[in-house]
């Protein structure tokens, strides 16, 4: 059994109380180790500790906070074997793609180094002697709490832009994956020059320290991804000491298919980010919409894939697709293909789960209608609910007929009519005929309940500042 200890003030500590949370490896359903299961003291103890490390981290110049970021993402590379493992361990990533995540997240802090020096204040005309200016400061002390589906790429998402400006940081990992952000807080513990209690990692449950870390009154910003339930409640903790929240939320991204759609490029992408780490993406296909006649080609192709693909433990370094992160979750995938299957739905392929373990087969759901709960709710695992259409006039209102606005995913030929649809489609991000997102562009939407702000890319970074209005008078 692995034992970790939380990471606080730059030193190795256990909860007050001394009480433990148990991680399993959901290929096996076997517990694998304990991290600590913080409660109120020891936010407290993490937050008081950030906020004496602020004016020693933020006031360094950037290019002393860079050197510490350059020597991170270093030890990202020389551990990335070892996170890896670890990821498949306690999350079931393959370990190709966990090892790809790993150089994903030195890469991300090397962008945030970088990306820090491009930050300018502005200087704004004003009348008279007088010189006005905005000027970006660090918002401070920022509590991160992150959701499961990523949890290594999630917290260099998070700490790698605030740590660039900044601010100073306590993170919460998922309780399923405690044992992976404590990893990396080990990583992070040996980079020179990281002023101790910059970056502090605390676990426990979510409604123990994710809620206490957000009513914190000493933590001024809350960066929170996760389901947009639990987002609400993190904005009712926020409330009352009137934190700045940036919130990356649930999805139910509509994905268009339009007869003129090169089928087999689209399966490249999308039946690869359906099935990818178990379906567990934000930005990934939630419900296709496709005319019919491409609905055969599509619906037979995309079942060629899912079944071509090796389903088992990522210890097996040729196995394509791990579990779902655990048994809770893989009832809740299953419990939407027989909610599917009763409404009326062909399960094409698929449509099993495993009893040990926490594997769903890679599933094909045909014949579904946009009203049915499958279609409607964010599944969140490696089901393909797929909807065929004939007349595309009400297509549009269909695709933003959701609580979400995440994303949407449109596949035509006919690129006029992809770019037409880019101003009617409520979402905060549209990919025709791809999808890609690199360490330059921003993610995440304040549209409809998928959040509120961006992560990534300058527009993120700048989420992390607080732009500070000076005005002199020289007369
Ligand atoms: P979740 O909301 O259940 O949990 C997220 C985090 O919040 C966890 O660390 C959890 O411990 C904590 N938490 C739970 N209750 C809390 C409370 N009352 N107060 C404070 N913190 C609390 O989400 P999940 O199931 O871990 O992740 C899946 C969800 O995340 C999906 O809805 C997915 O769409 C979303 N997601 C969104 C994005 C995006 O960029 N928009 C990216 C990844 C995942």
């Amino acid at each position: 059994m692995i034992e970790r200890k939380m990471y606080i003030a730059g030193a190795w500590a256990d909860a007050a109380s001394g009480a433990v949370l148990t991680t399993l490896n959901p290929s096996t359903g076997e517990a694998i180790g304990t991290a600590p299961s913080a409660g109120a003291q020891d936010v407290d103890r993490a937050v008081a500790a950030a906020r004496a490390a602020f004016p020693a981290w933020s006031g360094l110049a950037q290019a002393e906070r860079n050197k510490v970021l350059f020597n991170i993402a270093s030890l990202i590379r020389e551990n990335a074997d070892e996170m890896a493992k670890i990821e498949g361990l306690e999350h079931g990533t393959p370990y190709a793609d966990a090892f790809g995540v790993c150089m994903g997240a030195a890469e991300k802090f090397e962008w945030s180094a970088n990306a820090a020096l491009r930050i300018k204040g502005d200087e704004i005309p004003v009348p008279g002697d007088t010189l006005t200016y905005i000027k970006r400061e660090p918002v401070g002390v920022i509590g991160f709490i992150i959701p499961w589906n990523l949890p290594t790429i999630m917290t260099a998402v998070k700490l790698a832009p605030a740590l660039a400006v900044g601010n100073t940081c306590v993170l919460k990992p998922p309780s399923v994956n405690s044992l992976i952000g404590l990893k990396f807080a080990e990583v992070i513990s040996q980079a020179e020059g990281l002023t101790p209690g910059a970056v502090n990692v605390i676990t426990g449950p979510g409604g123990a320290v994710g809620a206490a870390l957000a009513s914190h009154p000493g933590v001024d910003l809350v960066g929170f991804t996760g389901s947009s339930e639990t987002g609400k409640t993190i904005l009712a903790s926020a409330a009352p000491t009137v934190k700045k929240c940036v919130m990356e939320l649930g999805g139910n991204n509509p994905v268009l298919i339009f007869p003129d759609a090169d089928i087999d490029a689209s399966l490249k992408v999308l039946a690869w980010r359906q099935f990818n780490n178990s379906g567990q993406h934000c930005s990934g296909p939630g419900r296709y919409y496709v005319h019919e006649s491409a609905y055969d080609e599509f619906i037979a192709k995309f079942a060629k894939y899912a079944e071509g693909l090796k389903v088992g433990d990522p210890s097996d370094r040729s196995v394509q697709m791990g579990p779902v992160v655990s048994r809770e979750h893989q009832k809740k995938v299953m419990g939407y293909i027989e909610s599917a299957r009763a409404e009326g739905a062909r399960v094409v392929t698929g449509g099993t789960a495993s009893e040990r373990g926490f594997f769903v087969a890679p599933t094909v759901l045909a014949d579904c209608t946009h009203d049915m709960k499958a279609a409607r709710e964010e599944i969140f695992g490696p089901v393909a609910v797929i909807i065929k259409y004939t007349d595309d006039d009400d297509l549009v209102s269909l695709a933003n007929d959701s609580d979400y606005g995440l994303c949407a995913h449109v596949w035509t030929r006919n690129i006029g009519r992809g770019l037409k649809l880019v101003g009617k489609l409520r979402v905060g991000a549209v990919f025709i005929n791809c999808q890609m997102l690199t360490n330059e562009q921003p993610w995440g939407t304040s549209v409809k309940e998928s959040g509120i702000g961006k992560e990534g890319g300058m527009y993120g970074m700048l989420e992390f500042t607080e732009p500070k209005l000076v005005c002199v008078n020289f007369s």
